[in-house]
């Protein structure tokens, strides 16, 4: 098929939640190609999902052999592969227990119901978060969001939340009460314009959950799994949460979410108090397994750091060059241009350029690039940026001489 009949099936019999213009049908590595045989260099990564690249031969290996032996069984019964993934997560963050279920929404939501569950017969349930969060689409999650876009038209809003600014922990000691259950934070907002937590205020805040006696949660499911540069993103700032959720990048594409608890927390949620059908079938675990091992042999947290800041550096001159620029910024694999206008356009452009990003929070243009992408394609992504920020700077020329006349 080519794009044309895909978006025509698509509007036929998919719900229009989503806008797509490209139809991607193949991958490799950093790279995929549209049902014309475009090629993309693929600076989205499926939003953050495709940590080890496309296709990687070792991935693809490992789940074809799993999909041979055995996808499913129901949580009634143990899969060897399952506690095997948890002991990775484990000993690579808390130290603790996992929950597995399907989705970063569905593993915040598991954080809440830990905190809830916990909190719940010292009369305490609310959860707070912060302003330019993102913590999913369900209707806890999308209450628990810093974004008033996503809960249009979904009121009335489940109860126990409350919201404090990032970056500011008076905020967070005014929200606070006797009946706060937990603080829900990202150590880098993504879908928040790349929105980085201060060190020092991951730090107050710690200081403050242990003072107030609420639990500390950390949302990783975007900046977790090294993307950061560390496995975890609330590592640099040296806190130890209480429990945080992952999802995105540990499947490496294949769905999969979970949640980790510090020990003291881990047998908070008990037979029949939380459950899900698909959570940690043997072929997702088999896939989680896999990305730990990749991102481990192939030393991608130190190319997260390393090429994570080059690509920063290369990017930064725009700011001089472009009044309409205003900042590069980035932790690890997770960059944002901010501009001070509207970044859709530029997007648009970069795809024209064979380069994937996204426009987040109406001006940042966000990439997040499979970790696994080298030196030389940070290099080329770089050089389609500065020539799409030319040709930006021209449309842009244009259109305000078109608006004088
Ligand atoms: N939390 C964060 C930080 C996210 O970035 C996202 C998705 O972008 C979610 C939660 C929701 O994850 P999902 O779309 O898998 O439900």
């Amino acid at each position: 098929m080519n794009t044309t009949e895909i978006k025509s099936l698509y509007e036929s019999f998919v719900m229009p939640t989503y806008a797509p213009e490209i139809a991607l049908v193949r991958g490799e590595g950093c790279r995929v190609w549209d049902a014309e045989d475009n090629e993309y260099m693929d600076f989205i990564a499926g939003i953050a999902v495709v940590s080890v690249g496309h296709c990687h031969p070792a991935l693809v290996r490992a789940m074809r052999e799993q999909a041979g032996k055995l996808m499913h069984v129901s949580n009634l019964y143990f899969n060897e592969l399952q506690p095997q993934l948890a002991r990775v997560i484990s000993e690579r963050s808390l130290g603790g227990k996992c929950f597995f279920c399907n989705s970063g929404a569905e593993a915040n939501e598991g954080l809440i119901k830990l905190a809830r569950k916990w909190g719940h017969d010292a009369g305490r349930h609310e959860v707070i978060t912060f302003s330019n969060s993102f913590h999913g689409r369900t209707l806890a999650t999308l209450t628990a969001t810093g974004q008033d876009k996503v809960k249009k038209g979904f009121d009335p809003l489940p109860a126990g939340f409350r919201q404090a600014t990032l970056n500011d922990i008076e905020s967070v000691g005014i929200a606070l009460n006797d009946q706060t259950a937990a603080v829900l934070v990202e150590a880098v907002q993504c879908e928040g314009g790349i929105r980085i937590a201060d060190h020092e205020f991951l730090q107050n805040l710690r200081t403050l959950c242990d003072e107030a006696g609420v639990l500390l949660l950390c949302d990783e499911v975007q900046c977790g799994m090294g993307r950061s540069g560390n496995w975890f993103g609330y590592e640099a700032s040296g806190i130890r949460p209480d429990a945080i959720a992952m999802a995105k990048g540990l499947g490496g594409g294949f769905p999969i979410g979970a949640i980790s608890a510090s020990p003291e927390f881990s047998d908070i949620l008990t037979v029949g108090s939380h459950a899900t059908t698909f959570g940690g079938t043997p072929l997702a675990c088999a896939a989680g397994i896999q990305v730990f091992q990749i991102i481990e042999e192939e030393g991608l947290l130190a190319q997260a750091r390393d090429l994570g800041a080059a690509f920063v550096e290369g990017l930064t001159p725009l700011c001089k060059q472009y009044e309409w620029v205003a900042e590069a910024r980035g932790v690890g694999f997770m960059i944002g241009l901010e501009l001070t206008k509207e970044a859709l356009g530029l997007q648009q452009i970069l795809a024209e350029k064979g380069l994937l990003s996204l426009a987040t929070a109406n001006t940042v243009i966000r990439f997040v690039p499979p970790m696994t992408v080298s030196e030389q394609e940070i290099k080329e992504a770089i050089s389609r940026i500065h020539d799409a920020c030319a040709e930006f700077q021209k449309a842009n020329e244009e259109s305000h001489g078109a608006d004088i006349i």
